[in-house]
């Protein structure tokens, strides 16, 4: 095989000629309104990675647009020709990245943050205890009043800002990896913790748990799963994210359970697309493929065993900032409205560009600051005009990206940024259950 077809091969040449270069994507795609360049357009980036395949362009023209696409995949709900852009990003960032001259150090940190940190449950309970020491020993109030948290890296800076406050080792600890409701059992479930969601939001988890057990549900944390590869896959390391896949569902397996629930519209996108990581008819195929079928978001499953009633009012207008990754690719769009109007007391304001993405999407916030931001004012203008005080997300990026731009507007204090899980718990079962349900 030629270096040009193995280029191809690479990057899903033959998914770009099915771009009939219409248009129609121009207008949903963000930064294509952002940045009002052809080349940060679907189609623009398209028509780039057909030149590079074609050998017509040099790879190096890829690498600002390719990686200043937020992978919103609002360009594929519109297309007519049925792009499958999404795999060209995949293999486009892929080629890209290994394009690029990087230092040593620059290397090892990458090579530890995505071989060793996000797909350890170690590191990752690590992460999340020495954040809860950061805030309850005064260091985090020293830090902000020397100022010292300019210097960390990546732009920490601002989102140390609206990390929530994270539970002690000892409350981490206690969690079982079983529990099973006193209810007759309704269905079985693995629940799929997420690296992020688990570090920083492991009480949404917690009131995920809860909400499945009051539903009927016998609830199990397989201990041995992982980062479901999203953030690799969008920094262009896709072996990697194979071999993270491969471990989700060897781990998931063992435990033969009718589903897979997630509470992250990031990681359930992914998890969802599993088998078109692998040849279609091998073994890797069959597996995922039957991994896939069980994969659900926590509100599609919430609304399909519909076992909970939601009795405590709660008196708040709040507006619903849908995950891209959720609705484009996942299709989970009515659950979650479907269950925040259940809650007594509660009014739903929609979003004039509800499809519009915040700007989050993975690692963009961080990497790309500065075109997420601009994104982001364009998000909070919208989320404001409705008077909400609440915004609810499906997704910890989104969530967080939602409290920085509460933070950037002004506006803490008068409005909030909840997961949508604890707004249900918040409205729904209630007494003790942890202590009671553990298997
Ligand atoms: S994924 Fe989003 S940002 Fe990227 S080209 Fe499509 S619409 Fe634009
Ligand atoms: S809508 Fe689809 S076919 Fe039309 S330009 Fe965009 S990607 Fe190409």
């Amino acid at each position: 095989m030629s270096s040009l077809q193995e280029l191809q091969q690479k990057i899903n040449y033959e998914k770009t000629i099915d771009c009939v270069q219409c248009g129609y994507c121009l207008p949903v795609c963000p930064t294509f309104e952002t940045m009002e360049r052809e080349t940060h357009s679907p189609r623009g980036r398209i028509n780039l990675v057909k030149m590079v395949a074609e050998g017509k362009a040099d790879i190096d023209v890829l690498e600002d647009p390719i990686e200043k696409c937020l992978g919103c995949m609002a360009c594929t709900t519109v297309c007519p020709s049925n792009v499958q852009y999404g795999q060209i990003l995949e293999g486009a960032k892929d080629v890209v990245e290994q394009n690029k001259q990087k230092s040593k150090p620059q290397k090892g940190v990458e090579n530890f943050l995505f071989d060793s940190f996000f797909p350890s449950k170690g590191w990752m309970d690590t992460l999340g205890n020495a954040t809860w020491l950061y805030q309850k020993s005064g260091v985090q109030k020293v830090a902000r009043k020397l100022n010292l948290t300019k210097i960390a890296p990546l732009n920490m800076e601002h989102f140390e800002k609206v990390i929530p406050d994270l539970p002690s080792p000892k409350e981490r600890k206690k969690r079982a990896n079983r529990y099973i409701s006193k209810r007759p059992a309704t269905a079985k479930i693995a629940f799929f913790t997420g690296c992020v969601m688990d570090s920083m939001f492991f009480e949404t988890n917690k009131n995920t748990i809860h909400l499945l057990v009051k539903s009927g549900a016998e609830v199990i944390l397989p201990k041995q799963q992982t980062c479901c590869g999203a953030l690799h896959a969008h920094s262009g390391k896709v072996d990697e994210s194979i071999e993270l896949a491969k471990a989700n569902i060897k781990a998931f397996e063992e435990e033969q359970v009718d589903y897979i629930i997630n509470n992250a519209g990031g990681c359930g996108a992914r998890l969802i697309e599993y088998h078109h990581l692998f040849e279609e008819g091998s073994e890797w195929h069959e597996r995922a493929k039957k991994f896939v079928t069980k994969v659900k978001d926590i509100t599609q499953i919430l609304v399909e065993l519909d076992q909970i009633e939601y009795t405590k009012p709660v008196h708040k207008t709040v507006t619903y900032q849908p995950s891209c990754h959720m609705t484009n690719v996942q299709g989970v769009i009515e659950p979650p409205k479907q269950l925040l109007n259940k809650i007594p007391g509660l009014t739903l304001k929609e979003l004039k560009r509800p499809e519009f993405c915040c700007g989050s999407a993975g690692t963009y916030n961080m990497l790309q600051y500065d075109e997420s931001m601009k994104i982001l004012d364009m998000k909070m203008e919208d989320v404001c005009s409705t008077k909400a005080s609440d915004v609810v997300t499906t997704n910890p990026g989104c969530l967080l990206q939602m409290k920085l731009g509460i933070e950037r507007e002004g506006t803490t204090g008068e409005m909030e940024a909840v997961h949508i899980v604890d707004l249900l718990a918040q409205a729904g079962p209630v007494g003790k259950w942890e202590k009671e349900t553990r298997g």
